[in-house]
C-alpha cells in the first residue's frame, strides 16, 4: 500500500496559494518513500513546492547563460527522501513551466516513482543523475550540459583547469575526462550518451575525492553540488572559466608566435605558458563562491523573471 504523495499532491496541500499558471491537479496516486506524516501544517509540502520552484527557474538560468540548450538537463536530490530525484520530462529546458514537467525517479535504477509518469517520456541519460546521486550522498543536484565552450577541452588534450577566482571548484590540475569508449559493452549504441546504469556508474565514479566537475570526451560535462544554486554556479562559471581560458592560450600562442619573428616553433612547449590557481588558490576560491553564491543568484533569478521566454508556474 502506498502511503507517501506524489508532487502535485504534495502542491495541492500546501498552504502557498496556486497561481493561473498551474496545469490540473488531477494525479492523486501514493507512493511509497515519503517517511513523514503529512497534515495541512506539515512543512514539507510547501519546502517541496519551492524547491521545484527553484529547479524550474535554475533550469530557465542555466539555459539563459547558455550552458543548456536544447539539450542538457539538471535534477535535484528529494528535499527528504535521499532515495529519489528529480528531474524536467524530456523537454528543452527553458519550456519547463509547470510542476506537471516534473518526473520523480528512485535513484537505484532511474524508474519513476509513479509507474503512470513513463507516459511523461523522460531523458535518455536520466542514469547520469541517479548513479551520481546514488554514489555520492552528499550531492543534493547535477547539471549536464553540452557547452560548446567546454567541449574542445574534452577532445584535445588541454587539460580545462581553474584560470581565475570564479572556478576554483575546478581541479587545479585539471577537470577529469570520462572515456566513455572504455566502458561500452556489447550492445551498446555508440553515440556518445549515458545510455543505462553501468556507463552512469563508471562516469560517477569520476566525482571520487570532492571532484565538481567531469568533462565527457566528445559530448559536453557534467558537475555536481551540495544545492541548485551550487551547481548552477559551477556550471555557469565552468562555462566561463573555459572560455577564458581558450582566450589565455590564444593569447599566449600569438605572444609565442611573435616572440619568434613571425615564425612557427617547432620545438615544443614544456609549458602553455598560463599562470593558473595554485591548489591553495582554488581550496580557497571554492570557498569565496560557497558564501557568496547567492548574489549571483539573486541576479539570474532576476533576469529570466524579466525575460519573457521564462514561465515558472510552481
Ligand atoms: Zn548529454
Amino acid at each position: 500500500m502506498k502511503t507517501s504523495i506524489t508532487i502535485t499532491t504534495l502542491i495541492l496541500l500546501t498552504s502557498v496559494p496556486l497561481t493561473s499558471g498551474h496545469s490540473p491537479l488531477s494525479n492523486t496516486n501514493l507512493s511509497s518513500h515519503t517517511p513523514h506524516t503529512m497534515s495541512p501544517q506539515d512543512p514539507h509540502p510547501a519546502i517541496i513546492q519551492c524547491s521545484i520552484r527553484n529547479f524550474i527557474t535554475a533550469s530557465h538560468i542555466l539555459h539563459h547563460h547558455a550552458v543548456l540548450d536544447a539539450y542538457g538537463h539538471l535534477s535535484f536530490r528529494h528535499p527528504f527522501s535521499p532515495t529519489t530525484f528529480f528531474m524536467s520530462r524530456n523537454i528543452a529546458p527553458a519550456t519547463i513551466s509547470s510542476p506537471d514537467d516534473l518526473i520523480e525517479y528512485h535513484i537505484t535504477d532511474a524508474s519513476p516513482v509513479d509507474p503512470s509518469a513513463a507516459a511523461n517520456k523522460g531523458y535518455a541519460e536520466r542514469h547520469i543523475h541517479s548513479e551520481i546521486h546514488k554514489r555520492h550522498p552528499s550531492v543534493r543536484a547535477a547539471v549536464h550540459s553540452h557547452s560548446e565552450a567546454v567541449v574542445p577541452y574534452s577532445v584535445s588534450g588541454v587539460p580545462l583547469r581553474p584560470v581565475y577566482h570564479m572556478a576554483g571548484f575546478l581541479r587545479a590540475s585539471g577537470a577529469p575526462v570520462f572515456e566513455i569508449s572504455e566502458h561500452w559493452r556489447e550492445g551498446d549504441v555508440k553515440d556518445m550518451l549515458v545510455r543505462n546504469e553501468w556507463l552512469g556508474a563508471a562516469h560517477a565514479a569520476h566525482f571520487d575525492d570532492g571532484v565538481a566537475v567531469v568533462l565527457m570526451r566528445g559530448h559536453g560535462f557534467t558537475a555536481v553540488g551540495g544545492s541548485v544554486e551550487e551547481v548552477v554556479l559551477r556550471a555557469v562559471y565552468t562555462a566561463k572559466n573555459a572560455a577564458i581560458q581558450t582566450g589565455a592560450l590564444t593569447m599566449r600562442g600569438a605572444a609565442a608566435f611573435l616572440a619568434g619573428g613571425g615564425q612557427v616553433s617547432t620545438s615544443g612547449a614544456a609549458s602553455d605558458g598560463i599562470r593558473y590557481l595554485s591548489q591553495e588558490e582554488a581550496e580557497a576560491a571554492t570557498e569565496m563562491t560557497r558564501w557568496s553564491a547567492l548574489r549571483p543568484w539573486g541576479l539570474w533569478v532576476r533576469e529570466v523573471e524579466a525575460c519573457g521566454l521564462y514561465v515558472n508556474g510552481a
